[in-house]
């Protein structure tokens, strides 16, 4: 039996299968907390799943675009131009199975055989896998926290051939928390001009900023140029706790967006329509649900962020955004614990898994050996129970 080659080098998503680990032990009684995953543990807004229950009581359409609802586009289209001056068309928009969908429809539409992508590292591990399943080349740029971990100019031009069409971009970042500045981000625009690349700009944590400096801007807003080669990425998932829904979109040049629509077309078709009205009750019904998500976040990065930063040999940086912070463990490599040498995060995180009832993510997974992240988004009951556990792994070994 030959199965394809390409498919069958896919790696399933790391994040998820420590998740779906530390439930099956939970059933099994264990006690595991984990901070692997970036769900927040707030339950979808009551008026949002009211207005999914309506939409099923209701009369609903038979046949949809396989774009999207148009009232839900119109609506997508409006909340772009009011909070992140994007300007886009309903033609220009595609409602999409989570963030995940728009990114394969960006990257199978972008990305042909052996075309390059270029990919900062740390990196969230679904970017490689997807360019490899379209045939192409994930380019690895290495970043460095002493750099803050972002992507300089200069380290894409050196990455740059003939064969690059797209840089991926995802500010706020997973796993590092790093949030582009307007001239960073326009240095970036001028390499993809220059050199005519498509920009693929990952939203989906744009609302999670907990700096009252610090300002979300897409890179598609900078002008009409880096507009039309770019490729808005974004999701309910995260800003309304709706990940189980499946609900994401993307916002793209008409011409890309035909494309992956007819992509979309043969994929998936529309999105279940009850969470497309769901969507819309959620952009309908005013931030308050988000900003009080994001206030609690808040909290539970800065209480991690103190803990994690006054334990010995443990080393990280300020996540300005998103729901990670990536922590360096290099200092405890060449110790032995339990007999195991640690050599890497993945040894961390395997001794606090085994040992600790902690479940982490080791940092191979993003491309940097040495880390582990861990996620705030649970209560802060569970943090401060983790932070704790992890806090006794150091003193007892160390
Ligand atoms: N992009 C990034 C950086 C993510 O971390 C995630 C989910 O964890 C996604 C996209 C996709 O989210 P979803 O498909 O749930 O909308």
């Amino acid at each position: 039996m030959i199965l394809s080659e390409r498919a069958t080098t896919v790696k399933s998503s790391a994040a998820l299968n420590i998740t779906v680990k530390a439930e099956k032990m939970k059933i099994n009684g264990i006690d595991i907390i984990n901070l692997g995953t970036g769900e927040p543990d707030f339950d979808t807004p009551t008026h949002i799943k009211k207005a999914a229950a309506k939409a099923i009581e209701g009369e609903l359409p038979k046949n949809t675009d396989i774009a999207g609802l148009s009232v839900l586009r119109e609506a997508l289209c409006k909340k772009a131009l009011e909070e992140n001056g994007l300007s886009y068309t309903v033609e220009e928009t595609v409602v999409t199975n989570g963030g995940k969908q728009a990114l394969m429809n960006t990257v199978f539409s972008l990305v042909g055989q052996d075309d390059e992508v270029i990919i900062s590292a740390p990196y969230w591990q679904s970017y490689i896998e997807l360019v490899r399943l379209a045939g192409g080349v994930p380019v690895v740029v290495y970043t460095r926290a002493e750099h803050g971990f972002k992507l300089k100019a200069s380290d894409i031009r050196a990455a740059v051939t003939d064969r690059t069409r797209a840089i991926i971009i995802n500010s706020p970042n997973n796993p590092t928390g790093v949030l582009y500045s307007r001239k960073e981000l326009l240095d970036i625009a001028d390499i993809a001009e220059e050199k005519d690349i498509f920009i693929i700009s990952d939203e989906v944590y744009d609302k999670m900023i907990y700096s009252q400096k610090e300002k979300f801007i897409s890179i598609a807003s900078l002008g009409e140029e880096i507009k039309k080669r770019t490729v808005v990425i974004n999701s309910f998932s995260k800003t309304y706790s709706m990940t189980p829904w499946r609900i994401g979109y993307s916002f793209a040049d008409r011409k890309i967006s035909k494309i992956m629509k007819n992509i979309q077309s043969n994929c998936s078709s529309n999105v279940n329509i009850v969470s497309q009205y769901a969507a819309l009750a959620a952009l309908e019904g005013g931030d308050d649900c988000v900003t009080r998500l994001v206030d609690a976040l808040k909290k539970r990065r800065d209480y991690m962020l103190q803990r994690i930063s006054d334990i010995p040999y443990l080393r990280c940086i300020k996540p300005v955004g998103g729901l990670y912070i990536l922590v360096d463990t290099v200092m405890l490599f060449g110790e032995s614990v339990d007999g195991i040498k640690i050599e890497s995060g993945r040894d961390i995180a395997k001794i606090l898994f085994n040992k600790y009832n902690v479940a982490a993510v080791p940092g191979d997974v993003f491309g940097m050996d040495s880390y582990i992240r861990l996620s705030f988004a649970p209560s802060m009951e569970k943090i401060i129970i983790g932070v704790n556990r992890i806090e006794n792994f150091i003193k007892q070994n160390f």
